[in-house]
């Protein structure tokens, strides 16, 4: 169900000119001589998948990287035509329409390729095939003890004209922290993989390892291309290790105050009681809650941007609202009933990784799960009016 929303009373605002910016200054930073791929699965992490796809584009990015063959052919529907890669699918699916529509898809296993050869023979032409070696994530891709019969099987697949092998990949443990262990024993292990593939006669246009922290903090992971989907958004992958590369957060969460209230010392706020005024305050009401992703763990710990400074959530989120402090004792409040305030966005206000840190989890997680009845909308700072 999609109701329209009514923006007077939340909003996301995304900026597309700030994705621009930022896929440009990880295109300096990586080089000319990798390619950039923008990751865009997930709605492009709350962003919308097809303007964030069409400003990636804008500035540059050859390759666009989604999860699903619904999520890619959803942007060729929206008449993407640049090189798309997709990597997440289950026995059943059909991969026709994909490869009918040059699609790179991903195969983990030989099962997946006999499967392909069906969808090539229904899609009248021809796959762009990539392989994903799993070298130590333990997630998905090709274990290296079945790797030498996955390229076999490949390269004797591509002999007989049912594709390309058109990229080798695998996906880091632990990008975000350059000195893991798993880094180099990932590397190693993807290096004997594209020697084993290479071995087998396969000559792929990019093999790719790095996501948006191995990117920015690890040369030697790069390769020919790298996939980055965080950074693209403005936000920090590896907070603590990245080197200040001038991006810009692309979202803004806001909302606008429904009504505001004085409380007296002893009174508790939401459900629970779990914060008690000991002074007299002003609270506000938000009409957000966590059906709408504003995560519940933000109760009695993130901050909103209240005028340029940052005020305290009180008490418990709910379902559909969650009250913050909007003054304190003895001061008048900045904003009222009908203004608006920023859950999250650039500083100074908080941002989406103030919230991660609030709420004990990752930025990824704040935005890609912000929305519900939240209305979006998409501006571009750079454009003349
Ligand atoms: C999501 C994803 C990425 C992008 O990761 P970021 O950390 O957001 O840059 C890259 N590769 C794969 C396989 C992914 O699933």
């Amino acid at each position: 169900m999609s109701l329209p929303h009514d923006a007077r009373r939340a909003e996301i605002v995304v900026d597309l000119a700030a994705v621009r910016h930022n896929v440009r200054r990880i295109a300096d930073e990586v080089g000319p001589d990798v390619a950039l791929m923008v990751v865009v699965k997930a709605d492009a992490y709350g962003h919308g998948m097809v303007p964030v796809a069409r400003a990636a584009r804008e500035a540059g990015a050859p390759w666009l990287g989604v999860a699903t063959l619904d999520e890619a052919l959803a942007l060729r529907e929206a008449g993407d035509t640049g090189r798309l890669l997709a990597w997440l699918t289950v026995p059943g699916e059909d991969w026709a329409a994909a490869v009918a529509a040059d699609v790179d898809v991903t195969a983990y296993t030989t099962a997946e390729l006999d499967h392909l050869v069906d969808a090539v023979a229904r899609a009248g032409r021809p796959a762009r095939l990539q392989l994903k070696i799993d070298t130590g994530l333990n997630r998905g891709g090709c274990a290296p003890a079945d790797w030498p019969a996955l390229v076999a099987a490949a390269r004797a697949g591509q002999d007989a004209g049912h594709w390309r092998v058109t990229g080798i990949w695998s996906h880091l443990a632990a990008s975000d922290d350059p000195d893991h262990p798993a880094n180099p024993a990932q590397q190693r292990v993807f290096r004997e993989a594209l020697d084993a593939a290479e071995a087998a006669g396969l000559e792929p246009e990019v093999r790719h390892l790095a996501n948006s922290a191995a990117a920015l903090l690890q040369p030697e992971s790069r390769f020919d291309l790298v996939r980055v989907g965080l950074a693209s958004y403005g936000l920090d992958p590896a907070p603590g290790h990245t080197p200040d590369l001038g991006l810009h957060p692309a979202m803004t969460a806001t909302a606008t105050v429904a009504m505001t209230k004085r409380l007296a010392p002893g009174d508790g706020v939401s459900y629970g009681h779990t914060w008690i005024a000991d002074q007299p305050v002003t609270v506000g009401l938000l009409p957000v809650g966590y059906a709408d992703g504003v995560p519940r763990h933000a109760g009695n710990t993130a901050e909103v941007g209240v005028a340029g400074t940052r005020r305290p959530v009180r008490g418990r989120v709910c379902m559909d609202q969650l009250v913050v402090e909007l003054a304190g004792p003895g001061e008048e409040p900045a904003v009222g009933a009908g203004d608006r305030v920023v859950l999250f966005g650039a500083a100074p206000d908080p941002t989406a990784q103030d919230w991660a840190e609030a709420c004990g989890t990752i930025s990824y997680e704040i935005v890609s799960r912000i929305g519900g009845r939240f209305a979006r909308r998409w501006v571009d700072s750079e454009e003349q009016s």
